[in-house]
């Protein structure tokens, strides 16, 4: 290839399932490096295999894609929409000698298509392929392991070698960046690709993505759907900037940073072969810092569909929009997932709170003077002025007839009214939100469980 050649690289999934963060990260070095050198990013659908195909799948990957801001600047193309190009392939390899018709494929299938239904295998000549890839270094394979390969199905389809090989050439791809378990496919892309005279791309495989215990991420063990990370509520620009780091770091070491500074610092030859952890404590981190950023209306607009799906525990018609907008402030700094707002606000929405039972047993069974305090603020709060100071003054005044400090003898009151030891501060919310009844009923509810 010649140097002067313009850079264009290829996101090619199969839509065979959800798109999941192994997927992502692909995209998005690619899009980094395309971005980093001023090349172009190819948008590739490689859907050949039409009996695991769904078109839903098709518009997730475009709708993730542009959830976490990766802008392809070209396609999509279909590569089912190719099979033409594929067949022609095929042909030339044959009329060339390259390939020849067998009567078996690995399917054992029977069909009509490639002249009498036969499958066409590759003619793999003797000697070796030798790989400079980017990440791995030099992979060197012994045509021997290869054989003579399919490169053409008895029922007229081309193989997944086949047809990425094809497609690479016909769009110019400079650089094929994926995932590391595809290196096996590589040596026999590139002899197809030579025997079509084209010239293969280099190749840059991307390290496995693997979970605490070291094994590699799978869709049956983990949480590797990128739905399920957007449902517990982790911003895009929190999980671009995660994703950016699986197998990569900058040079300068700084983590945490927007995209465009990602892009300056991106070196495809910075890419390392080690295992990349996939570590969700700390996505959780960078999600808590991508959220304390946002002011409260951003805050806001982004945690609302957390509270409005059909997954909260409150009835739609107590939803109010005003509670949240009060208690948001208060609790920004601990969230480290959107969703994580719904045990913030669940007791001031929910006609009824469920009783955490281990706070429960912490705070009020095992709590000192549990039972004064809690005898004692139902008396104080039945006729005090309903405002947060006098409440609050009212509490800490009970607590201390009995000898209990401020925080401890906060708690058995926020566990009766909020059903769990931790929460925003109570006091505020509480005497805004709710009414002296309401609160006084969960009071002496909590009382006569004692
Ligand atoms: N379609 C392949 C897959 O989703 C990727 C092909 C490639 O990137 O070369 O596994």
């Amino acid at each position: 290839m010649s140097l002067a050649q313009p850079t264009r690289v290829r996101f090619a999934p199969s839509p065979t399932g959800y798109l999941h963060v192994g997927s992502a990260r692909t995209a998005l070095f690619n899009w980094l490096y395309a971005r980093s050198v001023g090349g172009t990013m190819v948008l590739r659908i490689e859907d050949t295999d039409e009996s695991r195909n769904r078109p839903e799948l098709t518009q997730a990957i475009f709708e993730y894609l542009e959830w976490l801001g990766i802008h392809y600047d070209e396609g999509p193309y279909y590569q089912s929409e190719r099979r033409d190009r594929h067949r022609d392939a095929v042909q030339r390899l044959l009329d060339d000698g390259r390939a020849y018709l067998c009567d078996a494929d690995d399917n054992e299938l029977a069909g009509t298509e490639m002249a009498d239904g036969r499958a066409v295998r590759f003619r793999t000549p003797e000697g070796t392929t030798v790989i400079d890839d980017v990440v791995r270094r030099e992979v060197a394979v012994d045509h021997a392991q290869l054989g003579d390969f399919v490169i053409w199905r008895s029922d007229g389809s081309p193989t997944f070698v086949l047809a990425n090989a094809v497609d690479d050439a016909d769009m110019a791809i400079t650089h094929a960046i994926r995932g590391e378990d595809l290196l096996s496919s590589t040596p026999r892309a590139v002899l197809v690709a030579e025997a079509l005279g084209a010239t293969p791309p280099i190749y840059a495989h991307l390290p496995l993505l693997v979970n605490e215990q070291r094994k590699k991420l799978s869709k049956r063990r983990d949480d590797v759907s990128l739905e399920s990370y957007r449902r517990r509520g982790f911003l895009a620009s929190a999980m671009a900037n995660y994703l950016a780091l699986l197998g990569w770091g900058p040079r300068d070491g700084v983590e945490i940073r927007p995209m465009a500074e990602i892009i300056g610092q991106f070196r495809l030859e910075d890419v390392n072969r080690a295992p990349a952890f996939f570590d969700i404590a700390k996505l959780e981190h960078f999600n808590g810092v991508y959220i304390r950023e946002l002011d409260t209306e951003q805050l806001l607009v982004a945690i609302e569909p957390h509270l409005t799906g059909n997954e909260v525990p409150w009835p739609p018609e107590r939803y109010r929009p005003d509670v949240v907008a009060a208690v948001v402030p208060l609790v920004q700094e601990k969230l480290r997932t959107l969703d994580g707002i719904v045990p913030q606000v669940d007791w001031l929405l929910c006609p009824e709170v469920p009783m955490d039972e281990s706070s429960w047993d912490k705070a009020v069974v095992r709590g000192k003077a549990s039972v004064e305090i809690l005898d004692g603020t139902i008396a104080a709060l039945v006729d005090c002025p309903w405002d947060p100071e006098t409440v609050k003054d009212a509490v800490f005044a009970v607590g201390e007839a009995h000898g209990v400090n401020r925080s401890k003898s906060q708690a058995p009151v926020r566990v009766a009214v909020t059903g769990r030891s931790v929460g925003p501060p109570l006091f505020e919310p509480m005497v805004h939100h709710l009414t002296r009844e309401e609160v006084l009923r969960r009071l002496r509810n909590a009382r006569s469980r004692l």
